[in-house]
């Protein structure tokens, strides 16, 4: 496997934002290789503990002989973010001081050609995070009808040629089966103007990835069990890479931040949703210049972070 490293985004932003006990338990709900993990261990005091998941055994593996200095202070655990609850669970901790989540791919996954994530290296139609997961790429681009394909087109990837790239795909399976990211590329390059091929190539992985991966869904549900796993002061932090993600981040913080959803104009609260969040960024931070001149990948990122409000 080809390895290029990976290298953390907004990493200084994070410890800075998210970290208000030095002896607390913090979670890293993308461990991916570490990096992270490893600043947040860093800021901890010798009795402070992180707690790793990955769905991607290749990244739990990284991250282990990463973090193996830590010792015991380290959990690491194969699993999907939606399943934090019982992950916690099992290691007996009912709440946390602080949970991040750093969203997408890793270097390390893109730069893989055989996980199949980048249209710019040729490699199977794969794009699980998790091998194990059911459903890879190659399902999505060869068996799905051409209505589900123009709808993830547009819903995951905003791509204004969702209908013709969906045909064309239709066609091109009609004689045989697409078995290649090269492959695709080339039926989306076909069909679109030559000077936007490469933001529509970027935006047709993207929705394809998001579909096999569960990855909007899986955000809803991971940053509820994430809210609901923080003590009182105990922060969570997004850092997200597309405007899907961010929308969806924004949109629970802000609504878990204002508490009552009755509509207005009823004279008084008929909810009784109480707030659960104090927004500590109301508007997201971004990556400064020099760090996106070094790291491409922090180039649209957003980080977004809020307390955990209560007695
Ligand atoms: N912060 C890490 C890099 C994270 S990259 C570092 O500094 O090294 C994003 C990681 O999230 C990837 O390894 C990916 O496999 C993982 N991931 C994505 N969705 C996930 C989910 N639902 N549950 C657990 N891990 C997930």
């Amino acid at each position: 496997m080809q390895s290029d490293f990976h290298i953390p985004v907004l990493k200084d932003e994070v410890v800075n934002f998210l970290m208000t006990n030095p002896m607390g338990v913090y979670v890293d709900c993308t461990v991916g290789g570490g990096g992270h993990a490893q600043a947040i261990l860093d800021s901890l005091a010798p009795s402070g503990k992180l707690i790793g998941l990955d769905v991607d055994q290749t990244a739990i593996d990284l991250a282990t002989e990463r973090l193996k200095p830590y010792g015991e202070r380290v959990k690491l655990l194969k699993a999907n973010f939606v399943d934090l609850d019982k992950c916690l669970q099992v290691k007996g901790i009912e709440h946390v001081d602080g949970v991040l989540f750093d969203l997408g791919v890793s270097s390390m996954q893109v730069n893989t050609p055989e996980r199949g994530f980048s249209y710019l290296q040729n490699g199977p139609l794969n794009m699980r995070m998790d091998l194990s997961g059911e459903k890879s790429a190659w399902e999505v681009v060869n068996l799905y009808p051409e209505v589900e394909l123009v709808r993830i087109f547009q819903e995951y990837g905003e791509e204004r040629f969702s209908t013709t790239i969906a045909r064309a795909v239709i066609r091109a399976r009609g004689f045989k089966p697409i078995e290649t990211t090269k492959q695709l590329v080339e039926i989306i390059k076909g069909v679109v103007p030559k000077r936007s091929s490469q933001k529509t190539l970027a935006r047709i992985f993207q929705a394809i990835r998001i579909e096999v991966n569960h990855e909007l869904d899986n955000l809803w549900v991971g940053l509820d069990k994430a809210i609901k796993s923080l003590k009182p002061g105990g922060r969570i932090g997004v850092i997200t890479y597309h405007s899907l993600e961010d929308r969806i981040v924004k949109n629970i913080f802000f609504q878990k931040a204002k508490g009552c959803a009755c509509p207005p104009g009823l004279p008084w609260c008929v909810c009784g949703r109480e707030k659960e969040l104090k927004l500590i960024t109301r508007r997201p931070i971004r990556p400064s210049l020099q760090e996106v001149a070094v790291n491409k990948r922090a180039r649209s990122a957003k980080l977004r972070v809020a307390e955990r409000t209560g007695p």
